[in-house]
């Protein structure tokens, strides 16, 4: 999942990164609103922790403008401690949930987590698709019960393809949406990491959770159960 972090205070916005990263998400950071409104017209985002009090243009304004945009990621803002009037204001501007300063990192997570599965219509962090469950609490995927081993790198494959489960995804959109902006895209390596996907997921050639698209990407077939 690609993720936009704005952010103004260095250290903060620095460890934030690092952290989503560490939890499987594709960060770009931007350390004021000017530079996130420019961010959020060249790409397509999955969702964004955007501070209030931003230097430029304030948080609140690059949210309003994000919804005009009809950027329709979830948006989980920060805001400073004791100014009740933030969260109101900026779940009024359009963003889906808040963080008040000081936070724990855990908190931000679970919520992002919260904000994702619901864009994907889960209520609980299962996500079942027929045999194959995730559990985005724990990250761990089974298959008819049986606990998948999969590499932090496929686990957020899987995600994003769920996510987008019976829809087509071009391996463009797949490298935009998992790696950091500045990797040196190849589609081969996309192809060959899907194969040894699929294998893990399906050694017996049972489910075909993925299917090939040709000349257009790859779908995710199995069918939501909704929550498990
Ligand atoms: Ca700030």
């Amino acid at each position: 999942m690609r993720l936009l972090l704005v952010e103004d205070e260095a250290p903060l916005r620095e460890q934030l990164a690092l952290q989503l990263q560490r939890n499987g998400y594709a960060v770009d950071s931007a350390a004021d609103g000017r530079e996130a409104l420019y961010l959020i017209q060249e790409y397509n985002y999955d969702l964004a922790v955007i501070d209030l009090g931003l230097p430029i243009v304030d948080g609140l304004t690059v949210i309003r403008k994000a919804r005009e945009l009809q950027k329709r990621f979830p948006i989980l803002v920060l805001t400073a401690r004791g100014r009740w009037q933030d969260k109101v204001e900026g779940l009024e501007a359009g963003g889906d949930d808040y963080v008040v300063k000081p936070f724990q990192i855990e908190e931000v997570i679970a919520r992002l987590n919260a904000l994702l599965r619901r864009t994907s219509g889960f209520a609980s962090p299962l996500l079942a698709f027929e045999s194959l469950v995730i559990d985005t609490a724990k990250q761990e995927v089974t298959v008819v019960g049986t606990p998948v081993e999969l590499t932090a790198f496929e686990y957020k494959a899987l995600l994003y393809l769920t996510h987008r489960h019976g829809q087509v995804v071009s391996k463009t959109e797949l490298t935009e949406h998992l790696y950091d902006q500045d990797f040196d895209r190849d589609s081969n390596v996309i192809e060959v990491f899907i194969g040894r996907l699929r294998k893990k997921l399906d050694p017996e050639h049972t489910l075909n959770p993925i299917a090939t698209v040709r000349g257009r990407g790859y779908r995710f077939e199995l069918k939501s159960l909704g929550d498990a």
